[in-house]
Parts: C-alpha cells; sequence; structure tokens
C-alpha cells in the first residue's frame, strides 16, 4: 500500500504518525496517511480496521496528570452559577 522508500511504519507500528501524508482535508480537520490511518486535528486517529484512538494532544497530558474518564471530570459535577442578588 505505502509507495515510500524507504516504507512509512505500519498502521500497527507505535510510529504510525510518521507515515506520509497522502489526503489533507484542514478545512475538515483529517488527514489520511499513506498507511491507511485517518488522523483527527485533535490528534485522534481512525485505523485501518475501524480501532480508535483518542486524542492524545501532548498539551494535555503532563507528567503529573492524571487521565480523568470524562463522566467522573469535576466539571461535569459543577452546579449552574448562581444568579446574582439583585
Ligand atoms: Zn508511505
Amino acid at each position: 500500500m505505502c509507495p515510500h522508500t524507504p516504507l512509512c511504519p505500519d498502521a500497527r507500528a507505535l510510529d504510525r504518525e510518521a507515515a506520509r501524508t497522502v489526503v489533507s482535508h484542514p478545512e475538515q480537520g483529517w488527514s489520511l496517511l499513506c498507511n491507511g490511518i485517518v488522523v483527527f486535528e485533535d490528534t485522534g486517529e481512525l485505523l485501518p480496521g475501524g480501532d480508535t484512538v483518542a486524542p492524545h494532544r501532548p498539551t494535555d497530558v503532563s507528567a503529573n496528570s492524571t487521565i480523568i474518564p470524562a463522566a467522573y471530570h469535576p466539571a461535569a459535577q459543577i452546579a449552574a452559577p448562581a444568579e446574582p442578588a439583585a
């Protein structure tokens, strides 16, 4: 599938995102790599078999950060702010 020399990383390789872009639609937020992966601008991925990789934007993760499932995220528990007293 990959016409490049040397061959680009396979879709299951750890460095799969290093494959070359063959179709790019920045206005829609996605690109197709030559190994069949669709990469989205939020760093999520759609693999050739239909599996997905959740967004993993490097700036969202630090050495001390903890991944919190969205349903348990503190921001989801915050009630709407009270109306200011008149
Ligand atoms: Zn390639």
